[in-house]
Parts: structure tokens; sequence; C-alpha cells
């Protein structure tokens, strides 16, 4: 340690000056800056309305993070500092209420304690005999409930529904080709196999699909009809198609909840169909499945309670800290054949920590694997999953109220129904892709509200999700007279 560090503060000893290992020396200074820095994120969060959504980072923001691999210590009150300068401003603004961009989540301090304390626990939720394990079967077992799947179902924490379907896609695949298609790998049979879901689905499916060694070119895009849910009727010509020519269909995907504009698919349509062709059905309910939390939302989902698996979002709508994606599936036996390995170094015992089998790493890739349940069993017991499921239902009304106003303005145009919590629109006025792509860069750029943009029928659009728990009436008012003022400020401009 340098000299000078430690004569810079001689009242109370730096952090780093310790012994051998990584804990302060001194606990009660250490002690008043952890709770200052509780506060800096309890202040944050109370005066998020405030703020602007989001501030561009300047080029002394990027600057900031080119400095070389410290070697020597620092203050932990100057990397405070730093995260509050230079981080703290410049994240994407998704707790903000007028933050309407994808689709992404609020937080909730709630969740930002259990963070805290799953931070402090450091659990490795891989396996062993411990409670935070019990935790997140715990939630499976709820998860189980809330979608009226069998009490035994399992389910695993994972990072996102990207993950989430991957992970379905796999469970299906070896459900047709055999366990000993995990060493053999897909072989010509694989080579068969076809998987069927809408033109509207996540691109993360395609995704799944290459990873799986299947290849996204077996995956079938199928059309969807007025509303942006798959068509049935094509669905099952393009079975039969693949069928007369020697391949192999084994999964269908429905969405609940299309990311562009939050189309739900007839689920129940679907389970039929899964039933009749003998497909395994997996849900993709990244964005709308929590849905399920509220009465008034439930119905949409009917059919939901057939599927072998869903893969769901508890960062989206579910408003726990990213991130929180899971996914669960109907037949634990064929999850179970898709992951679990036995590894001498992983065995299990009857007692002692190596009891509890199965563990999480048999239901996924993952050994090491955070505390990810806990901010989500903090999250549904201090809230209650009908106090969650109203806050969902209130984002679909403020949608509803902010279709009615651009379908009352004759200067905007809606692009899509709004089933859900999407809204999907634009200003009227030529070029149009130009003028309603400058509009959501503007009003991003200018904090004052970020929606985002995707393509309609061809056709850019102005993309408003409202997933945030804080979001009111206020909020769509000030992006719907945003967007006039804007859309009318550009016209007048080229006229
Ligand atoms: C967000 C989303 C995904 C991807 O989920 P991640 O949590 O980002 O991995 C998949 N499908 C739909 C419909 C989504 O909205």
């Amino acid at each position: 340690m340098p000299d000078g560090a430690k004569s810079k503060l001689p009242s109370s000893p730096a952090f780093h000056e310790r012994g051998s290992d990584l804990d302060p020396v001194n606990w009660p200074a250490f002690r008043d800056l952890a709770h200052a820095m509780l506060d800096d994120a309890l202040h944050h969060l109370l005066t998020i309305r405030e703020q602007p959504v989001w501030r561009p980072q300047t080029p002394q923001v990027r600057a900031h993070f080119a400095s070389a691999l410290p070697r020597a210590p620092a203050e932990l009150a100057s990397v405070r500092r730093e995260f509050l300068e230079f981080i703290q401003p410049y994240s994407v603004g998704n707790l903000h209420p007028r933050f309407m961009g994808w689709v992404h989540g609020g937080g909730t301090p709630v969740g930002l304690l259990a963070e805290m304390l799953a931070g402090g626990l450091n659990a490795n939720l891989g396996g062993r005999d411990q409670a935070p394990i019990e935790v997140e079967r715990q939630v499976t077992r709820w998860m189980a409930e809330l979608f009226g799947f069998p009490k035994d179902a399992s389910g695993v924490f994972v990072t996102g529904a990207s993950m989430g379907n991957f992970i379905a896609v796999l469970a299906a695949r070896t459900r047709i080709l055999g366990q000993d298609s995990r060493a053999g790998g897909i072989g010509p049979a694989g080579s068969r196999l076809t998987a069927y879901a809408s033109r509207a689905a996540h691109n993360c499916i395609a995704r799944a699909m290459e990873m799986s060694g299947i290849g996204s070119d077996a995956l079938r895009l199928i059309a969807t009809d007025a509303a942006g849910r798959i068509d049935l009727k094509a669905a099952a010509a393009a079975i039969a198609a693949d069928r007369h020519r020697g391949s192999k269909p084994f999964l269908l995907i429905g969405t609940a909840g299309t990311v562009d504009t939050g189309a739900i698919d007839d689920l129940a349509g679907l389970a039929r169909m899964a039933v009749d062709e003998g497909l395994w059905l997996h849900v993709d309910g990244a964005l709308g499945a929590l849905g399920m939390m509220s009465p008034e939302l439930a119905p949409k989902f009917a059919g939901i309670e057939r599927a072998q698996s869903i893969a769901f979002d508890f960062h989206k709508w579910g408003q726990a800290p990213y991130d929180a994606g899971f996914v669960l599936v109907r037949d634990r036996q064929a999850h179970l054949e898709t992951f679990s390995s036995p590894a001498a170094y992983l065995s299990r015992e009857a007692g002692g920590l190596a009891a509890g089998s199965p563990w999480p790493c048999d239901f996924g890739p993952d050994l090491s694997r955070g505390f990810r349940a806990l901010k989500v069993w903090f999250t549904l017991k201090t809230y209650g999953a009908a106090a969650l499921g109203e806050s969902m239902a209130r984002t679909c009304r403020l949608a509803q109220r902010l279709a009615e106003r651009i379908d009352a303005e004759a200067e905007l145009e809606r692009l899509a129904p709004a089933e859900l919590n999407i809204v999907c629109f634009r200003y009227r006025g030529e070029p149009g892709d130009e003028i309603n792509r400058d509009i959501v860069v503007e009003l991003q750029e200018s904090g004052v509200a970020a929606p985002s943009m995707t393509t309609i029928d061809g056709r850019l659009a102005i993309r408003a999700a409202i997933v945030n728990h804080r979001t009111r009436e206020e909020d769509i008012d000030v992006l719907v007279e945003s967007v006039l003022s804007l859309g009318r400020g550009r016209a007048g401009r080229r006229a």
C-alpha cells in the first residue's frame, strides 16, 4: 500500500487496510457507508419521476470507462461517487413511469432489498441441501398452481425467456429423439424434425432452434390473422405438408403476448392441435403469461394449462429485478431426462450436503447459479399475486386509454389492435417512416418519454409498451401531446 493513500484518511482507516482477507477492518465506517449506499438507491427510486427517462452518455462519461485494470485499491467512497456520477444516471431508464420502450419491468423497492439480501447470502443454487433451493421449489409449486399444471411439474429459474424457450425446445427434442440423442446428437432423425410458431413469434425461438442443432430452417413461421394470432388452419396445413414430404413435426409454439403487438395466440386451439398431432406444445409467455395473476386478464390465456411447457419472465410484467426468467415443464421426468447427468463430483447422498436430489442443475444447463428465486419470493409474498395482477390489468387499461386517444386524433393512426399492454401507432405525414423515427429519437433524447419502434405491415410504428407499474394516465397524456407536437413541428418544417 502506498503511504500516500494512508495519510489521506487519518481518522478512519481505509476499507482496504486489512489483513489477509477482503473484509473491512473498520466495520463501523463500512456500515455507515453501506447504509448511505442503500439510501442512494432509494433516493434514486423516490425521485425517478422528476428525472429524465433517459440521458445519452456524454463523451466524458464514455471516456470514464477507458481506464486500465485497477491494480491498486481505491476508497469505496470514491467508487460509490463514480457510480453516482457515471453509471446511475445513464442506464436505460426502465424504472421511469414514462419508459415505454421494448418490454422492460420497472422493478420495485422490495426487489431491490431482496437482491441485496441474496448478495449477502451469496448462495449457489446449483444444488445441495439448503433452504434457498426450497425457496426455488416453492416458487415452482406456486407457478404450477397459477398455470393449472400438475403439482409435481418441474421448473427452473433462468436468465430470461430466451433461455426458457431454449430449454423447452431441448426438452421437446429429447422427448421425440430419446435420451440417447444427448450423446449421439440429433442424427438423421433429428434432421427431419420440424417446429411451428407464428410469424410474430420472438426471434429467440429461431435462435433456440439454431442452438438445439435442429436449425432454424426447420422452424415454420405461420401466418397470423388480423388480430396478430397464429392462423390455426395455416398451421394445420403446414404440418400436413411436412408430414407428406417425410418430415417429422415435433413442436408447436404458441405466444402469450407477441413482442410487437401483445397478441395472444388461441392457446386452447393450439392445445387441441398439439393433442391431435402428437406435438409438444410450448408457450412463450415471456411478456404476458403472468397476466394469469389477474382475474380480469386470465381468461385471455385459456388453454395455457394444457401446454407441455411455459417460459415467462418475472422481470417484465412481474416487476422483479433483472434477471428472472423461468421455465415450467409439465412432465418432470422429460425435463430431467433432458439435463440430469451422473457426474461423480455431483453425486447425491441420502444425508449431508449432497442430499435433496434432484437439484436445479438437473433441470437446465447451468451448474453455478445465483439466488434469483429470492427476489421473486419476496415480491410474491410482499405484494401478493392479486396486487401484481391488478398492476398488470392497470397497464392494459392505460394501453386502452392510449388507443382511444390515438383513435380520437385525426393526426394519429393506430397500426394494430391493443389486446394487452402494447399500442402501435404513428403520426400521419410523409415520409411517414422518417417522421416517426425522428419523433421517437427526439422523445428519447429529450428524456420526456421512451417508446420504441417496430415495423407493422412494412410501416414503421411508434410502439408504446406499458409495463411499468408506476405509469399513470398523465404519463399517457404526456406521450400523446409530445408526439403530436413533435409531429406538427416536423410536418411544418417540411411544408
Ligand atoms: C422479451 C421476450 C422474449 C425474450 O425474453 P428475455 O427475457 O429477454 O430473454 C421472448 N419472447 C417474448 C414474447 C418476449 O417479449
